[in-house]
C-alpha cells in the first residue's frame, strides 16, 4: 500500500489558477473524497497525481518516491473517470484483462483475477458480453474492475458514478466501499455530491476556489465545520449572527452556553443543523414560511423573530403538515450540543 503525499501542488492554466499550493497526505489504504462546488479544482488535482498535468510548483511523492515528473503510464496509478469510456471492441472479459495483458501477466493468472474481481461487483456472469449491452451501473462497475485489474498502488476516481439513478448510487456505493476496504488500494475519490463523499471516504477534502478550506472524518468536517463555507457546503446548515461572550452566545432570540467550544468575543455565526430544533412547544417563536413532505420527514422553512429563516426538521409523527398553513406561529426549542461557533 502507498501514502500519496502533495507538497505545495500549484497548477496555472496560462493567468488562470486551477489550484493553488495544495498540500495534503492520503494514507496507505485511506479513501479521500475531494469535494467541492464545480471549478475548484478537483479534477485538476487528481488529474496532476495521474500525471495528466504537470504541476506549476509543488512535488508530489508515492511513498518516499518523487513522482513529480514520472510520465502517467509509469505511475502504475487505476483511473475510474468519468469520460474514460471502455473499449467498445472487446469483451467485459477482455477490457478487464488488457491491463494486465500490457504488464505482461500470463494469460490463465489475468483472466483467473479478471473473473475473481468481476465476481466480487457481481457481474461475473456478464464477462463475455459487449460493453455497449450493458446498463450504467454495469459499465461503472466494469470500468473499476479494469481500473482495479493492474493492482494499481493508487486508485483515483473521478464523479465515477455520474447520471446513475440515485437508488443504483446508493447499491454501488455499497458494493465500492466494501471492495476498496476489502482490497485495501489507497484511493481518491472526486465528487461534487457531498453525500456520496461523507458515505464513502475515510477522511473528506473540502475545496473551494483552489485551496483547501478542511480535511478530516466525515463526522469532523460536518460537525466541527472549519468555516461557514464549510458548513454550507457539507450538509444543511442555518447559519445565524450571534454575540458571544465567553462560551454564552446570544442569538438574539434565544441565549445559548455553547459548551465544549473555545470561547469567543465579539461577533460569531452559529452553525445550527436543521435536526437541532424540536417543534415542541418551546420558547423560540417562530412563523411557518414552507412544509414539505418528503416521506419519512417533513421539511420545514420558518421565520426566526429576528427574520432569519431556518430549515429544520420534523417528524410527521410529531406534526400533522397539513394542519400547518404559511403564517402559522409555532414554539421550537434549540438543543445547543451539537450547535458550533464560527467566526
Ligand atoms: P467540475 O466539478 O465542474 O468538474 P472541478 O472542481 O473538477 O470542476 P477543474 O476541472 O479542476 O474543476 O477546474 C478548475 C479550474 O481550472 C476551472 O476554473 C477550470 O476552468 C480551469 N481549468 C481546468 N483545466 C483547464 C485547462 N486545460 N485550461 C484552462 N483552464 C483549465
Amino acid at each position: 500500500m502507498t501514502e500519496v503525499t502533495l507538497d505545495g501542488i500549484t497548477k496555472r492554466f496560462g493567468t488562470e489558477t486551477a489550484i493553488e499550493d495544495i498540500s495534503l497526505t492520503v494514507r496507505e489504504g485511506e479513501v479521500l473524497s475531494i469535494v467541492g462546488p464545480s471549478g475548484c479544482g478537483k479534477s485538476t488535482t487528481l488529474r496532476t497525481i495521474a500525471g495528466f498535468e504537470e504541476p506549476t510548483e509543488g512535488r508530489i511523492h508515492f511513498d518516499d518516491r518523487d513522482v513529480t515528473d514520472v510520465r502517467a503510464e509509469e505511475r502504475n496509478v487505476g483511473l475510474v473517470f468519468q469520460n474514460y469510456a471502455l473499449f467498445k471492441n472487446m469483451t467485459v472479459l477482455e477490457n478487464v484483462t488488457f491491463g494486465p495483458r500490457m504488464q505482461g501477466v500470463p494469460k490463465e493468472e489475468r483472466r483467473a483475477k479478471a473473473m475473481e474481481l468481476l465476481e466480487l461487483v457481481g457481474i461475473d456472469d456478464l464477462a463475455d458480453r459487449d460493453p455497449s449491452s450493458l446498463s450504467g451501473g454495469q459499465q461503472q462497475r466494469v470500468g473499476l474492475v479494469r481500473a482495479l485489474a493492474i493492482e494499481p498502488e493508487i486508485l483515483l476516481l473521478d464523479e465515477p458514478m455520474t447520471g446513475l439513478d440515485a437508488k443504483l448510487k446508493k447499491r454501488l456505493r455499497r458494493e465500492i466501499g466494501k471492495l476498496l476496504t476489502d482490497i485495501g488500494v489507497t484511493t481518491l475519490y472526486v465528487t461534487h455530491d457531498q453525500t456520496q463523499a461523507m458515505a464513502m471516504a475515510d477522511r473528506v477534502a473540502v475545496l473551494n476556489d483552489g485551496h483547501i478550506e478542511q480535511i478530516g472524518t466525515p463526522e469532523t468536517v460536518y460537525e466541527q465545520p472549519a468555516n461557514q463555507f464549510v458548513a454550507n457546503f457539507i450538509g444543511t446548515s442555518n447559519l445565524l449572527p450571534a454575540t458571544a461572550n465567553g462560551s454564552t452566545v446570544d442569538l438574539g432570540f434565544t441565549t445559548i452556553e455553547a459548551g465544549g467550544l473555545s470561547p469567543t468575543n465579539g461577533e460569531v455565526t452559529v452553525v445550527t443543523r436543521p435536526d437541532d430544533f424540536t417543534l415542541n412547544g418551546g420558547p423560540i417563536e417562530a412563523s411557518v414560511l414552507d412544509t414539505f413532505y418528503i416521506g419519512g420527514t417533513v421539511q420545514m422553512v420558518v421565520e426566526l423573530p429576528d427574520e432569519n429563516q431556518i430549515s429544520l426538521n420534523v417528524s410527521p409523527k410529531e406534526v400533522d403538515v397539513s394542519d400547518l398553513e404559511p403564517g402559522d406561529r409555532i414554539n421550537l426549542s434549540l438543543d445547543a450540543s451539537n450547535v458550533h461557533v464560527v467566526n
